[in-house]
């Protein structure tokens, strides 16, 4: 056994861990590895083969992509050189508890080795291709605290890419599904669109228009560098909040729910590369390898079938289907008509169970227009139900009303109308000048 390798063995139970042990002689091109690992603090392992062992570090926002850009290497113990091919669960208790992923791997070349121990290698990877180097930095006084950066390309000229930001692509509003092959069918989300854009183990997003939802969303940016299998990323989704049945609602939204769900839905960069000319298919294949299993990020639903998807929208009360051409690159910005939304509500048969005066200028008013193409017309407002089978009760038809109701602040909920004595509606937060009025049922 390598004496390299006495301090890995001393932290490790081969009884209790899976991870590989011993160490064997190799003449081939030197190999270099990088997993992600998900342990107390997710982190990237760089590992270079060196005299038998895996010399390694521990990087944890990522191996940087982008020519002069630098991130911290923490120095630990040499690995044996079969750690090169592991993956897998380390058990709790033991060092390093957690998940180990291969998240690249192939062979390098040594370019130039210093005196002081620092490295440039070339790397020639699936993910990593170019010249890395990794600089022992005394700066913080530990001298286990490296440097890996990016270097740029002789003779080829830097990408020189700032990080870019993306506008959404958006979709036109029809009637009717579209008819044929070639398409594709997501729920319609009703919540707030974000673009995420992960770097460097940290994520940010932002709004359709460019505002910064970080802050407002923090469990999801959180849980989105978790989610995703690359430190570097930018995915398309809509921030949706649930409400106590584990339903996507807006009122839950605006009530401040904090259980609160991404539903991503498209790619648009990985590993520093924009994928948007890519077609919708091979955008979603390459996004659901991404996506590892999560409670907050989640990966939202395609079905081809987009008939069964608008009824079944229909029932659980969601706003829609949007349907996108397969082939279809990413449009930014853009309203193309390769996205298709269609909404539910306009073909619903609702009820108005109850109504309130409006306010100010819309005092006196009040509008309500029950059933199919129905659309409760926001005056004052009129308080619409409409049947969930599922859940055998009524919903409040919550885009019968205008953005800025105080319904939107109600729970919309009604119990089943078989009942009728019962038919009661949970009172959400009150309206700022008071409670709300004159509920009613209807009939
Ligand atoms: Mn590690």
């Amino acid at each position: 056994m390598s004496k390299k390798l006495s301090e890995y063995e001393r932290k490790r139970d081969r009884k209790k861990t899976p991870e590989p042990f011993g160490s064997r002689a190799r003449n081939k091109d030197p190999i270099f590895v990088v997993q992600r690992h998900d342990a107390r603090r997710l982190h990237y392992d760089f590992r270079l083969e060196r005299d038998g062992v895996l010399a390694s570090w521990a990087v944890p926002k990522g191996v940087p992509l982008e020519p002069g850009e630098q991130h911290l290497a923490v120095h630990v113990e040499d690995h044996p050189l079969e750690y090169g091919s592991f993956e897998g669960e380390i058990p709790k208790g033991n060092y390093g508890a957690g998940t180990v992923e291969i998240w690249d791997h192939g062979t390098y070349e040594l370019l130039e080795e210093k005196k002081d121990g620092g490295l440039t290698v070339r790397l020639h990877g699936k993910r990593l291709d170019g010249t890395w180097a990794l600089v022992p930095a005394h700066l913080s006084g530990d001298e286990k605290n490296w440097l890996i950066l990016r270097k740029r390309e002789d003779g080829t000229v830097s990408r020189g890419q700032a990080p870019r930001t993306y506008r959404p692509m958006l979709a036109t509003l029809t009637e009717k599904l579209p008819k044929g092959e070639g398409w594709e069918f997501e729920p319609k989300w009703d919540g707030y669109r974000a673009v995420g854009y992960v770097h460097g183990g940290e994520a940010k997003l932002l709004s359709r228009n460019g505002n910064d939802l970080t802050e407002r969303f923090a469990v999801v940016a959180k849980e989105l560098v978790q989610a995703l299998r690359t430190p570097d990323a930018v995915v398309d989704g809509e921030v949706v909040a649930l409400d106590s049945a584990g339903r996507s609602s807006f009122s839950a939204m605006q009530r401040g729910s904090t259980q609160l769900a991404y539903e991503v839905f498209d790619l648009l960069e990985a590993d520093g590369e924009p994928v948007i000319g890519l077609p919708l298919s091979e955008r979603r294949a390459r996004l659901e390898k991404l996506l590892a299993r999560n409670p907050v990020v989640q990966l939202s639903g395609s079905f081809v079938d987009g008939d069964a998807l608008f009824e079944a929208a229909q029932e659980q009360g969601l706003e829609g289907v949007v349907a996108k051409r397969v082939s279809s690159r990413y449009v930014e910005g853009g309203r193309a008509r390769d996205w298709l939304k269609i909404k539910t509500h306009g073909r619903q048969e609702f009820v108005i169970c109850g109504y309130t005066k409006g306010q100010g200028r819309r005092s006196g008013r009040f509008g309500g227009r029950g059933g199919a193409g129905g659309d409760v017309a926001g005056a004052g407002a009129a308080l619409a139900a409409i049947h969930h089978p599922a859940a055998d009760e009524f919903l409040l038809l919550r885009h019968a009303f205008g953005a800025d109701h105080p319904y939107r602040e109600l729970r919309h909920q009604l119990r089943h109308p078989a009942d009728r004595s019962r038919h009661h509606l949970q009172r959400g937060r009150p309206r700022r000048d008071g409670r709300p009025d004159r509920l009613r049922p209807a009939r």
